[in-house]
């Protein structure tokens, strides 16, 4: 049976892609060397790793004076590292847009390195929809936003342009819709969301606001010397960073991130429609904010519970129970994820009301 994969990450990639990251682990390049087993200096590696940065520009549409790098330690060490880097080591001062709780982790690692202000904030409505319309604090080094909210499912459609250096955790929609991308100064993105496979983080960064906090900052950390190493300082994750390569090629082999918006947004579309019809489940996110990627709801009546995930689970998906903060269901709706499978979750949730 097909399984339809609604796992909120590590998640679904394209099937092509786990084909030829499955050959590749027999022989790589026609090297009769497993790309497990060959130096992150051989040319075929340096080409893997100069491929994945020039697609990320390419389908990114970023101007000159960028950098892209591939780290590891996962978006959760971008939290310590950004501060680090852009913070100033006198009275620095930071603004973060807490929309979840992985802005809310960002938002508090900072505090490490400064006053680190929560500029606004929908904690109070357990994060269920985006803050607008605030005023920003004078002196910010940065401002932090998280494009899109996984855990609760929100999704910033139109950013807060703050007068200085901007900067987006876009872990889990990067890829998935267009954006003048160079509104961002820093953008950095776990893989495993939407991009590639647990192990690589990337990070996306305009050169010229860097060295400038006056902090002393260990080598690993320091975004500069990544840059000035392209991503080889020390040994990178290899094959992470190889599989990500070639989701990026699948993705701008079909058209790029225009065509997989277009699909992503037919996606969301078929889904909400269901959840807003069906009497028997609600939405958890404020319509207007709600993300195309990561879809939260809740059955109305909870006593149905059993009855609904033996309903899902006979259809073949897999990975739709909500985050344990949330309840409920969460439907996440990555770029490999094929309208099809979405049409079986609504399927499904017909029938399901259909029996009641
Ligand atoms: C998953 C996620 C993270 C954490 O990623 P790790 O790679 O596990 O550290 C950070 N931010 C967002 C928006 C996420 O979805």
């Amino acid at each position: 049976m097909k399984i339809h994969n609604y796992s909120p990450g590590p998640c679904i990639l394209p099937a092509e892609v786990f084909q030829k990251a499955s050959q590749a682990v027999l022989d790589f390049d026609q090297l009769g060397l497993s790309i497990l087993e060959i130096s992150h200096r051989s040319k075929n590696f340096i080409a893997v790793m100069e491929r994945a940065m020039a697609l990320t520009k390419e389908l990114l549409g970023l101007p000159e004076g960028y950098s892209v790098l591939f780290l590891g330690g996962g978006a959760s060490l971008q939290f310590c590292m950004l501060p680090y880097n852009l913070m100033k080591a006198e009275n620095g001062k930071a603004g973060y847009l807490v929309t979840g709780t992985w802005a809310k982790n960002a938002w508090k690692e900072a505090k490490h390195f400064g006053s680190s202000v929560a500029v606004a904030s929908s904690e109070d409505q357990n994060f269920s929809y985006i803050p607008k319309g605030f005023e920003f604090p004078e002196g910010l080094d940065y401002f932090h936003t998280t494009s899109n909210n996984t855990i609760f499912g929100t999704q910033i459609k139109a950013f807060p342009k703050y007068n200085g250096l901007n900067v987006c955790d876009m872990s889990s929609d990067i890829f998935s819709r267009q954006l003048d991308f160079s509104q961002f100064d820093l953008i950095y993105a776990g893989a495993q969301k939407n991009m590639g496979p647990a192990g690589v983080t990337a990070v996306i960064v305009r050169d010229e606001i860097l060295g400038k906090s006056g902090r002393p900052i260990p080598s690993m950390l320091d975004y500069a010397i990544h840059i000035d190493k392209e991503s080889m300082y020390n040994t990178p994750p290899v094959y992470a960073v190889y599989v990500t390569m070639l989701t990026l090629e699948w993705l701008q082999r079909n058209g790029g991130v225009a065509w997989i918006e277009g699909i992503n947004r037919r996606k969301a579309d078929l889904l909400y429609a269901e959840i807003d019809r069906n009497p028997l489940f609600v939405g958890t996110a404020a319509v207007e904010d709600r993300s195309d990627m990561n879809a939260c709801f809740l059955l109305v009546d909870p006593a149905q519970e059993a009855r609904f995930d033996a309903a899902w689970k006979a259809a073949g998906i897999s990975g739709l129970p909500g985050h344990r903060s949330v309840g409920g269901y969460r439907a996440s709706m990555y770029n490999a994820l094929s309208l099809e499978s979405v049409q079986v979750l609504v399927d499904v949730m017909k029938e399901f009301e259909r029996t009641a």
